[in-house]
């Protein structure tokens, strides 16, 4: 069982959301899970049986007066469970420190929420990705009572560049990750790999088994491309 996380970003006006909808209803995605997140505004409009539903952020503080913001609490009461958390995009654009990524992810862990926690090294820190890593997951994680959790390995490069890393560098660098995990925060958790994944790569990056699965950004909003790497990954191997 692979996840398989789509993350819309801020794309897809309600026309389009609306016949993404309809399609995406009618894929088969039974070996799997297919976790979708979309804007907030369409989160309600999301109603097949075949997906989870999950939100691209939350706030950092629990409800009240945060012009703007979506707290944790009304995302549950929409029965949404996931959340990523830290994408590199809000790490870059919005200055998200690991300081807020802790408070949100204390959150989700008082919730019950399962959080997808992004991290991810830059085209100059490559060579060191293991020390960017390991101080990415610390500072997160520092302190809090850990529940269930999923890392997605995002080298920040590879988003939306249509480069990726070779098949040992993710290989090698998944397996690091769930060692970490257990070894300092004795929990065994899902570590899905982001990063220019497309119904090109896919069959290729599907023989990695170090890979719980995959979240995925360009790709997931062709109705088309999502179903066709999903068709893939629903073929038992
Ligand atoms: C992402 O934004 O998390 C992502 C992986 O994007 P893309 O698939 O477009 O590289």
């Amino acid at each position: 069982m692979k996840l398989i996380i789509s993350n819309l970003k801020m794309n897809l006006t309600l026309e389009e959301i609306k016949s993404y909808i309809q399609q995406l209803n009618e894929i088969k995605c039974q070996r799997n899970k297919l976790i979708v997140c979309p804007s907030y505004p369409y989160l309600s409009y999301f109603n097949g049986k075949n997906y989870s539903l999950g939100s691209q952020n939350v706030a950092s503080e629990k409800m009240g007066a945060f012009t703007g913001e979506v707290s944790i609490e009304q995302l549950t009461s929409l029965g949404i469970h996931y959340v990523i958390i830290g994408h590199s995009e809000r790490r870059t654009h919005l200055k998200e420190d690991s300081d807020l990524i802790r408070k949100k992810l204390s959150l989700c862990f008082d919730y019950d929420v399962i959080p997808i926690l992004c991290i991810g090294e830059n085209l100059e820190e490559k060579e060191k990705r293991t020390e960017v890593l390991k101080s990415q997951i610390d500072s997160a994680l520092q302190g809090l009572k850990l529940k269930d959790i999923i890392l997605a390995y995002e080298p920040v490069w590879s988003i939306g560049t249509g480069f990726i890393p070779t098949r040992e560098e993710i290989k090698n660098t998944l397996d690091w990750m769930k060692k970490y995990m257990k070894s300092h925060y004795s929990i065994e958790c899902k570590v899905v790999y982001g990063g220019s994944v497309n119904p090109r790569n896919i069959e290729s990056l599907n023989q990695i088994e170090e890979i719980d699965g995959y979240l995925i950004g360009g790709a997931s909003l062709k109705i088309e491309e999502l179903k066709r790497i999903i068709e893939v990954l629903e073929v038992e191997k």
